[in-house]
């Protein structure tokens, strides 16, 4: 029997966009209030504070008006001029992206692979550090959704800090869901986005950046990288209007009201008891997955705790799976991406909406969907 979405709550399992907290979605109602002023200044820095809490550093964050792609483009434009070498782990599809950010600034591209569903190898980019002393950035992805492998960039900061060449690490889908250690792990350019893990609607961009990547920065060669995305721009314009507008643009006011009140809520939940909720929600996840005879696509022991992807049964295309179960169950779950469209599917539980029950829910849904769809083949 097929569900009505007007009447039944639509729940989203997906890995970004991510269902709000209701409170967060109350805040989108709030009239809108002008980007400028003393009292919104101090609200607006107020909430930049929270947030390096989370990127642990010291560093200032700053809040780009867009998503994460936008940030990433951002650091890698203004500290690199064309034709300089940067060097980018690529083990999925948003690696990928990664590179085709770079290439799009007509940089030179040293890549190292690593087959989808393995983590980066830091041996391997030492040995390409130690010959190449062009090389000017390192840029790699925390956890990568398309296969939900975590690199381990703690490794890589101190190869960064060795060969003292910065580092650029893609944060969007981690940070708020998993440990994410920008100063201790050494990291120069920390990018994320507030629609996965932070818990609000798309449309900000969270960047941190250490001085040795502002000194990165300041020693570009070319100054030729346009306005919006320039970082010069954003820090001129956080000095000149400190007090009133700390940046070139309108800021996304109500994008920033649901993003405060869901750092608020994560505030008081506790960080580490968030992540944790998370890690227990993996956990479950996968023992049920288990008990009805599918495979997480990477091992126990290589568990991300906010995004499982799994496996389909053979024979069946994972989309197949996807659209089914929103046209019965009203769940959405993501498909496969790049390489691993319709081999996987993939299952964001990186908001606190979702609880231990949501899960059991869910993966009942996905056996009785395998069922029903295995009758049609
Ligand atoms: C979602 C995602 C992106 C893209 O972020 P946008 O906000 O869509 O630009 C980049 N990297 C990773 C790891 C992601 O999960």
């Amino acid at each position: 029997m097929k569900i009505n979405h007007q009447t039944k709550k639509v729940r989203l399992f997906t890995p970004g966009p991510v269902e709000l907290h209701e409170e967060v979605l109350r805040e989108l109602s709030r009239p809108i209030e002008p980007d400028y002023g003393i009292e919104w200044t101090s609200y607006y820095n107020n909430t930049r504070k929270l947030l390096c809490k989370i990127f642990d550093t010291t560093n200032e964050v700053m809040l780009f008006v867009g998503s994460g792609s936008s940030g990433i483009e951002a650091c890698i434009g203004s500290a690199l001029s064309y034709d300089e070498k940067i060097l980018i782990g690529v083990n999925g599809f948003f690696g990928e992206r990664l590179k085709e950010i770079a290439e799009s600034f007509g940089l030179q591209t040293i890549i190292i692979e690593q087959p989808w569903g393995e983590r980066l190898e830091p041996q391997a980019f030492e040995d390409v550090l130690r010959k190449d002393k062009l090389i000017k950035m390192i840029a790699l992805v925390h956890l990568e959704t398309s296969t939900t492998i975590v690199n381990p960039i703690e490794e890589f900061g101190k190869i960064s800090k060795k060969y003292d060449v910065p580092l650029l690490v893609d944060t969007v889908s981690s940070l708020g869901g998993m440990p994410v250690s920008m100063d201790k792990w050494g990291i120069d350019f920390c990018v994320s986005a507030s629609q996965k893990c932070l818990g609000a609607p798309p449309g900000l961009a969270p960047i941190a950046i250490s001085s040795r990547g502002w000194d990165l920065i300041k020693k570009k060669p070319s100054k030729n990288h346009g306005w919006y995305l320039n970082l010069n721009v954003w820090q001129k314009y956080e000095q000149m209007w400190e007090k009133w507008h700390p940046y070139p643009i309108t800021m996304a006011v109500s994008t920033l009201f649901a993003l405060r009140k869901s750092l608020d809520i994560l505030m008081k939940d506790g960080l580490e008891n968030r992540l944790l909720r998370y890690q227990n929600l993996a956990k479950r996840l996968r023992s049920n997955l288990h008990k009805i005879g599918l495979a997480p696509y990477t091992s126990d022991d290589l568990l991300s705790p906010v995004i499982t992807a799994i496996r389909g049964p053979t024979g069946i295309d994972t989309t197949e799976i996807v659209n089914y179960l929103y046209e019965n169950y009203s769940m959405r779950i993501a498909g496969g991406l790049g390489l691993l469209k319709n081999k996987i599917f993939r299952i964001g539980h990186m908001t606190p909406t979702i609880s231990l029950d949501d899960i059991d829910d869910l993966v009942l849904a996905i056996e009785n969907s395998i069922t029903d769809l295995c009758k049609n083949v």
